[in-house]
Order: C-alpha cells, then sequence, then structure tokens
C-alpha cells in the first residue's frame, strides 16, 4: 500500500520538522522550573536593515503546556536552519532568580538568495516566582 501521509518536503520544512520533534519530546516549562510560577515574553524582530516590523507580540506562556525547549521560528520566509533558541536565557533567568531579562538574539540561518539571515528577535522575559 501507497504511503499517503504527507509530509511538507525541502530544507525548511524538513528542519522545523526536526525542531517540532525536539520541542515535543522535552519535558515542560512547569516541570523544568517548578518555581516558576508565570513567564511573560515580548518579542519584536526585526529585518536585517533594522527596522523594526510589526510582527511585535506579548503574551504569558501557560507554563503547563509549553515546552521547556523554548524557541520562535523566524518569520523570514526564505530563512533554513535559523529561528530563536531562549532556551538557555529562561534557564538561566530563573537560575539567577531574575525578574526581568532582555536581549537580542540573531538569527543563524542561511537564505538561498541573501546568504545569511540577519534577522534579529528583541525580546523580554518577564518572570514571576
Ligand atoms: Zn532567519
Amino acid at each position: 500500500m501507497a504511503n499517503t501521509f504527507h509530509r511538507p518536503t525541502g530544507p525548511r520544512a524538513e528542519y522545523q520538522e526536526k525542531q517540532r520533534q525536539r520541542v515535543l519530546k522535552s519535558t515542560s516549562l512547569e516541570n523544568e522550573f517548578p518555581r516558576l510560577k508565570s513567564l511573560t515574553v515580548k518579542l519584536e524582530y526585526h529585518d536585517s536593515e533594522n527596522r523594526e516590523k510589526r510582527n511585535r507580540l506579548k503574551y504569558m506562556v501557560n507554563l503547563t503546556n509549553a515546552k521547556s525547549v523554548f524557541r520562535f521560528k523566524c518569520p523570514n520566509s526564505e530563512c533554513i536552519r535559523g529561528d530563536f533558541d531562549l532556551t538557555k536565557e529562561v534557564a538561566e533567568a530563573v537560575r539567577k532568580h531574575r525578574t526581568t531579562v532582555t536581549g537580542k538574539m540573531g538569527c543563524r540561518g542561511t537564505t538561498i538568495k541573501k546568504g545569511r539571515c540577519a534577522n534579529t528577535l528583541h525580546y523580554t522575559l518577564l518572570l514571576g516566582y
């Protein structure tokens, strides 16, 4: 019998699928950081010219459902193997018992046309204990 299960193909889709599996296998934030009671993230994406993009967002993370591998997709649809991984930033913030952490992170992905994807994520983590 033919396998009719559809999988997206191409390097971007393959990478995304791999990361999705990695996230799925990780434990929840609640399990990983029992003393963390709330987490709010504010995100702002900037492109290589440092123009602020419209995609700003702020939300309260559901610690029961969110995974401890804490990552966000790069908004550049041509970007491959990029994305922003705040896993370490969250872990360090909790370890140091910090309530506010702000930072910038450059995307390490590449695009076919322009080479390096130079998107930057500006993030703020607000933590409650
Ligand atoms: Zn990117």
